[in-house]
């Protein structure tokens, strides 16, 4: 790939330029262009879709055996490893995460195809109990041409998510990445070729969500939409689908809530805290962006945790001891800059950051430190909103009632963590908060096998998990009729 050439978009099964305009996307580290492609536009979007659905009616995928399908679907694995330090440099420049974080979700992707390909060929179809004389079975189908929406901070991982899932159960797949990190979902559709995935099953159609988005949402042809992204964008999908009856996946927002209790093991407290809300500077759905910390710990925990903080390597993504890399685009920082100045304007005290760093690559990329706030309630706008960068506010509590109050009280419930000796305590602690997910003495660790999603203005529906294939998949239930003579009602005699 060179700068002068205008990447191709995979389209129906061919490569070639979209039909929108020329755009560049930068690396969020220097503003400096990695490559050139032009959008697709809306012929684009009714080409995908048709394409992908000729190719589900005919390329013969959807009848495949199951594990059929997943060799494909390994071999799309295999060659995600074998391309893998590739795929992480790329993904570094595309959306300026450190390297060895890219390295991981690369490994991440490479997991899932490997686990959907294994759910595929494991899946179970049940006979059910009988009530009558036939027998009763409870199966599953295809559904045609599914859509996977995807936001900036985590592509290929989040494309996985959604495209091994969605193939293993029979489909074909439109991809809508974020219009600034287009450049992994080309790159896994060009794996999709290479491991034989018959043609037009998988397109790319970088460009505009409110374009592009919007108008494969609104498809006929479309028979899901599985997206990830900010939670108004997931309310108005949810509302297309609403009209076509159509199902969806929404992985949204988060404000999530950690929790250090005072019997704590600090060590671990403090880790857990910092890799919560800096790593992915922050830009992660799950960060754990709200502290709760026990008053009588709130001092001590502060000190150490904000020595710590100062001590995290903000720079060079390329560099592997780089813990934080840039914010995603010169506007996202002004945005997470907007929220510090309102934390403050509201009474808040900085006890860290707060302040662009300056000199060398700080002066050309979109850096930010880890920022603490605190001297804030939780009704205040900075801990009830989305601030999707490195902002952590801090504030102590006194009574568990008061704290489940609190950490309850957001329209998000995606992720809380809790730290704790007490493992009796952490548990029904545990059970009383609201979220999607709730770790106890670690954060942000993640198992394909295990199901993610949110509760409220996070989000609908579950990804991972070996059922998760379901998803994408519609139930049928198929009856055998056994009797020996006609069903009675009709009073039919048989050999009559
Ligand atoms: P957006 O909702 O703005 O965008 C997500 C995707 O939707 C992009 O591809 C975007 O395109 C597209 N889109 C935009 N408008 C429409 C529309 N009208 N119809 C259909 N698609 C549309 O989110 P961000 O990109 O800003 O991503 C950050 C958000 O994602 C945060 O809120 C974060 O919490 C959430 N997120 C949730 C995760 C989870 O698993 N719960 C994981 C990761 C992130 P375009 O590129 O043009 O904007």
């Amino acid at each position: 790939m060179t700068l002068e050439q205008t990447l191709p978009l995979c389209i129906a099964g061919t490569w070639r330029l979209g039909g929108g305009a020329r755009y560049a996307t930068c690396y969020p580290a220097t503003g400096e262009p990695v490559a050139w492609l032009n959008a697709a536009n809306l012929d684009d979007v009714e080409a995908a879709v048709q394409g992908a659905h000729q190719a589900f009616l005919h390329s013969g995928w959807a009848q495949r055996k199951p594990h059929e399908r997943a060799a494909v679907l390994y071999r799309i694995a295999g060659l995600i490893r074998e391309r893998a330090e590739e795929l992480a440099q790329l993904q570094r420049q595309d959306n300026g995460k450190p390297i060895n974080e890219t390295r991981a979700l690369v490994a991440s992707a490479a997991g899932t195809f490997q686990f959907f390909a294994a759910a595929c060929e494991t899946l179970e179809e049940t006979i059910t109990p009988s009530r009558g004389d036939f027998v009763s079975m409870s199966l599953y189908e295809p559904m045609g041409v599914v859509a996977a929406i995807t936001p900036w901070n985590s592509p290929i991982a989040s494309e996985a998510q959604k495209v091994a899932p969605a193939l293993a159960a029979g489909n074909a797949v439109v991809i809508k990445p974020a219009e600034i990190t287009p450049l992994l979902a080309l790159q896994l559709a060009r794996i999709c070729d290479d491991a034989g995935l018959p043609k037009g099953l998988v397109s790319v159609l970088p460009g505009k969500g409110s374009l592009l988005g919007d108008a494969l949402t609104r498809h006929p042809l479309v028979k899901r939409v599985s997206f990830t992204g900010g939670t108004g964008t997931g309310k108005h999908i949810a509302h297309i689908a609403a009209d076509k009856m159509m199902p969806v996946s929404l992985e949204l927002g988060g404000k999530s809530p950690t929790i250090v209790l005072e019997d704590a093991d600090l060590d671990h407290a403090v880790a857990g805290v910092l890799y919560g809300i800096f790593s992915s500077s922050g830009e992660a759905c799950i960060a754990g962006s709200r502290l709760f910390v026990a008053r009588k710990l709130y001092e001590p925990f502060m000190a150490r945790l904000t020595a710590a903080a100062a001590q995290l390597r903000l720079g060079d993504p390329a560099d592997e001891r780089t813990q934080m890399g840039p914010l995603i685009s010169a506007a996202h920082r002004e945005s997470v800059e907007r929220y510090v100045a309102l934390g403050l304007a509201a009474g808040g005290r900085l006890r860290l950051g707060g302040q662009r760093p300056s000199g060398g690559l700080f002066d050309q990329g979109y850096f930010y430190p880890p920022t603490i706030l605190e001297g804030l309630g939780n009704q205040q706008q900075v801990c009830q909103e989305e601030i999707f960068g490195p902002v952590l506010v801090a504030m102590p509590f006194d009574s568990e009632a008061e704290l489940v109050e609190q950490a309850n009280d957001s329209l998000y419930a995606l992720a809380a963590g809790i730290w704790s000796r007490d493992y009796k305590r952490a548990w029904a602690l545990g059970r009383k908060l609201q979220a999607g997910t709730v770790w106890i003495n670690t954060y942000k660790q993640f198992s394909i096998s295990t199901p993610f999603g949110g509760w409220r203005d996070s989000g609908l529906g579950r990804e991972k998990g070996r059922l998760g294939i379901l998803q994408y998949m519609e139930q049928k239930s198929l009856y055998w009729g056994m009797n020996e003579q006609p069903l009675a009602w009709a009073g039919v005699e048989a050999g009559q």
